[in-house]
């Protein structure tokens, strides 16, 4: 088990919170509850439902958490609380009342990305002089550079991710639907330690060409090529990890070749990672190696996302995104070719960026596995 966060650590974060607010020009931050709320204090009400709960942020002032009368216990057991004022507001009270008290109202303020819309609406009605911004238009690095504990609970998550990998090549495909096999892997990832399976991508023949496929009924057969994608959260952290399998040791010459390609493009974004390089243009490279091969048109997803609290967050590794790489950051590579109506590949690796380059947190081998 990974050390518990602390409340230092917390007053540490709320602190460089303010301060990365204030010189973003910000009066201040508003922090719903998600994975914003979890990094800044360590509480993740059991619920996230249509009672406001909200901790503001502003330079100059204690940071102050609002939750609802019925919640304060819950809050009060998290480990960041004790670095916060708690604010509490009752069923039958206007709660954006509670809030508007610990709001400049002249100041504009960074709002979390996953802010209820009828929050965000109240205090807007509250307080018509307030402006609001997402944290991921003006703050996308809040929570992009991981501590070192942070960096050992994603390489934990990413170790098991590679045991689900290993266990799910022994399994048989053939025969079975992509459901079965997508069950398989949900149920490695909690084998291996995860708490939470966000996503087990099983897309075999054409349906390895839609990115973003599932799992549907679609019986798996030999000579297929099966894109597997698969992430969730342990100890809090993220997961997330391609491999591209074969049904059977008869591989296409097709199907070699363009895993041969996103396998090079991979590496070859992976080698270029080091700090000060921007985040587009890992992007670039990959692309230009695809592009090169003669399938630029089909690499129709962005290279890579940041992973953290949730296994997708800013910044994203995508053509226009200009900031660079910072020890500490964390994200996929995630290069692919999806050809329409007949089979996909694609390579995932978690990544983080070292003083001198990058680390792998995904170690499975690359190379098209066969499966029975
Ligand atoms: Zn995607
Ligand atoms: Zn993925
Ligand atoms: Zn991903």
């Amino acid at each position: 088990m990974p050390r518990p966060f602390t409340t230092e650590d917390y007053t540490a974060r709320l602190a460089r919170a303010t301060a990365e607010a204030s010189a973003a020009g910000l009066a201040g931050l508003v922090i719903a509850p998600g994975p914003d709320l979890a990094y800044l204090c360590g509480y993740t009400p059991t619920a996230i439902t249509e009672r406001l709960t909200a901790l503001v942020l502003t330079a100059g002032r204690e940071p102050a958490l609002v939750v609802p009368k019925l919640e304060r216990p819950d809050a009060e057991k998290a480990a960041g609380t004790p670095a916060l004022r708690l604010l509490d507001w009752t069923d039958g009270e206007d709660q954006y009342a509670a809030v508007t008290p610990l709001l400049d109202p002249a100041g504009r303020y960074g709002v979390s990305d996953n802010a209820w819309a009828m929050h965000l609406l109240g205090l807007q009605a509250a307080l018509p002089g307030v402006g609001f911004t997402s944290l991921t238009e003006t703050l996308p690095m809040l929570r992009a550079v991981k501590d070192v504990e942070e960096l050992e609970r994603l390489a934990a998550a990413g170790g098991a991710a590679d045991a689900a990998y290993r266990g799910i090549l022994e399994v048989e495909f053939a025969g079975r639907r992509e459901t079965d096999v997508a069950a398989d892997l949900g149920a490695l990832l909690i084998q291996y330690g995860h708490s939470q399976v966000d996503f087990t991508v099983v897309g075999s023949g054409p349906n390895g060409a839609d990115p973003h496929h599932e799992a549907d009924e679609r019986v798996i057969r030999p000579g297929d090529t099966v894109v597997l994608d698969f992430g969730g959260l342990k100890d809090g952290y993220g997961s997330d990890t391609t491999r591209t399998v074969h049904v059977s040791p008869d591989v296409p010459a097709e199907v070699q070749r363009v895993h041969d390609v996103v396998r090079l493009a991979q590496q070859t974004a992976f080698e270029a990672v080091r700090p000060g390089v921007g985040c587009q243009e890992i992007d670039r490279i990959a692309r230009r190696v695809i592009t090169e091969a003669g399938y630029g048109e089909y690499f129709i997803h962005r290279t890579g996302h940041g992973i953290g609290l949730t296994t997708h967050e800013p910044p994203y590794l995508v053509e226009g995104e200009e900031r660079p790489l910072v020890p500490g950051m964390c994200f996929s590579i995630e290069p692919g070719i999806y050809l329409p109506g007949r089979f996909g590949v694609r390579i995932e690796d978690i990544v983080t960026v070292t003083a001198t380059g990058g680390r792998r947190l995904n170690n499975t081998p690359h190379e098209l596995a066969v499966v029975s």
